[in-house]
């Protein structure tokens, strides 16, 4: 806090006018009513400019977003054997004409633990992996404007 030069009024540390007379540090006098007006106007003016500036930007967003299609997303899981190849073949041929786009595709090692079933041997407990791939779809469910 300080203390205001002409009335000894308490006033933040980093006000530059005195809020009960108007005494304005930068001007190192008391400012005139006509000032104060002047001030409160121009203030009022980049208050509406700025709120103006920030409508102005949500409209634009909002005119884009409507542009944009909108998507939805589907996720196939197919276990890695012999004929994946085909597997995959079949699913994306099936995706494909029913209006979707393979969006990604990634393969995931799992661990299993498993105990073989025909022997009584206490060793018989064995740990295995498999590959697990995943396919992500994508289609779009609102159309595009132009
Ligand atoms: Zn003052």
């Amino acid at each position: 806090m300080k203390t205001c030069l002409n009335c000894g009024e308490l006033i933040g540390d980093n006000a530059d006018e005195c809020f009960k007379c108007h005494y304005n540090y930068k001007y190192r006098r008391v400012i005139t009513p006509q000032e104060i007006r002047e001030k409160r106007e121009r203030e009022e003016r980049e208050r509406q400019e700025e709120s103006e500036r920030r409508k102005k930007a949500e409209q634009v967003k909002i005119e884009q977003l409507a542009k944009n299609g909108g998507y939805e997303y589907k996720i196939e899981v197919v276990r890695d054997q012999d004929d994946s190849a085909g597997t995959i073949q079949a699913i994306l041929t099936r995706y494909a004409s029913d209006g979707w786009r393979l969006h990604t595709m990634f393969s995931n090692e799992i661990g299993r633990e498993w105990v073989r079933p025909d022997t009584s041997l206490s060793s018989s407990r064995m740990l295995a992996t498999y590959n697990q791939i995943v396919m992500v779809f994508e289609r779009i469910i609102k159309p595009q404007q132009n």
